[in-house]
């Protein structure tokens, strides 16, 4: 054999139905997923969605309730975990601490009864990779989260494993180190090809390190996409708030022409474009979705849609971020170019198309 192989060796990763339940409590409602080999993919979601307990499940550190977990064709959901041969790699490190680095690395090839020879070029192979080659004799306690972290990488690479799991892994360092960490995840990723679910509530993490995401909802699969295809096109709400539509506003429909709907209420009438085929009708409620981004300050003589207050003003060096409060309370959080303060009468200008509109039920989600 060869060193660390440079492409996964699955084919596809096939989850039919997986789920969870907590005695009468369902986690994690039936999944169903096809992952090629290679892929990364990104579970999304805010705390206690189900992501953790659909990495368990995949894990093999929790039962299914039902559904299967296929590896090219072959069931594994009734294999034990350590069978299954996953890597691992979670946010607390779970490095031996009495181990040096190269020992940490070398444990799971010793346990396989890897020949000497082939572990020492193996790991050095791998440590050279990560960036930890200096770093080899030192026990975990010398090093710096980011480095604990990246013997945590090297160590489940090193194994050449057929899926990687990764939950929050980046959880624990600070900000900077994150960023680092991340084009570090992803750099490895390109090179060896290896087919990984990653667990997030991060979106930012998720769509810049993702080929695909998978956004849970309570459980439940909200929308399965490309990063530019939940950005551009969220199915409902939820979605949408985790791609940046920060403001989520409840109207009632005033009219409908064809996907065109104006939506109202007192201080704030908005034309937004009905997301997917629903359907709406005047008097309705619906749900409106605006990126902070796409609300400004209208110009004279410009339609607006909304007269405001300003009342949180946030300077970010070349725009001012703008929280706003409408006659109705509602409030609009928008992007500003000039000088504006808290207490300033403010109208509010956005283009139709900028605003989508979530009828009741939202949309049919992603395949
Ligand atoms: P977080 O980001 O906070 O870790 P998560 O999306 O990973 O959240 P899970 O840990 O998968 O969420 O939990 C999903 C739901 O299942 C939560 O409502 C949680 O309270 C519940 N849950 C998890 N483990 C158990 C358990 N052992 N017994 C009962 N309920 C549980």
């Amino acid at each position: 054999a060869g060193g660390v192989r440079a492409a996964s060796q699955l084919g596809e990763l096939r989850l039919r139905g997986m789920s969870r339940a907590y005695g009468a409590y369902t986690a994690l409602h039936p999944l169903d997923l096809t992952v090629r080999g290679g892929e990364f993919v990104a579970l999304l979601g805010p705390s206690g969605c189900g992501k953790t307990t659909a990495l368990n499940c995949l894990a093999g550190l929790l039962p299914l309730t039902a559904g299967e977990i296929l590896l090219d064709g072959k069931r594994v959901d009734t294999v034990p975990p350590e069978k299954r041969g996953f890597g691992m790699v979670f946010q607390n490190y779970a490095l031996f601490p009495h181990l040096t680095v190269r020992a940490n690395v070398a444990f799971g090839l010793k346990m396989r009864g890897v020949p000497k020879a082939e572990i020492q070029r193996r790991v050095e192979e791998v440590l050279r990779l990560v960036r930890l080659g200096e770093h080899a004799h030192k026990h975990p306690g010398q090093l710096s989260g980011g480095q604990q972290q990246r013997v945590a990488i090297a160590r489940a690479i090193v194994m050449e494993p057929p899926l990687v799991l990764m939950d929050e892994p980046l959880s624990n360092l600070d900000a900077a180190l994150r960023l680092e960490m991340r084009s570090e995840i992803r750099r490895l990723h390109q090179e060896f090809g290896l087919t990984t679910l990653y667990v997030t509530h991060d979106q930012e993490e998720a769509l810049s390190l993702a080929d695909r995401l998978v956004v849970l909802d309570a459980g439940r699969v909200s929308q399965i996409g490309t990063p530019a295809e939940l950005y551009e096109h969220p199915a409902d709400p939820h979605v949408a708030a985790f791609m940046g539509y920060r403001n989520l506003l409840a109207l009632e429909v005033v009219s409908a022409r064809g996907p065109e709907v104006v939506a109202a209420r007192r201080g704030l009438r908005l034309t937004g474009t009905v997301v997917g085929d629903a359907r709406v009708t005047q008097g309705q409620q619906v749900t409106v979705a605006i990126r902070p981004e796409d609300v400004r300050i209208a110009e004279e003589g410009e339609p607006r849609v909304a007269e405001a207050v300003a009342e949180i003003v946030e300077y970010h060096g070349r725009v001012l971020h703008v929280e706003a409060v409408t006659a109705d309370g509602d409030r609009v959080h928008l992007r500003a170019g000039r000088e504006v303060r808290p207490g300033d009468a403010i109208a509010l200008a956005v283009d139709a198309e900028r605003a989508l509109v979530f009828g009741a039920g939202g949309a049919p989600a992603g395949a």
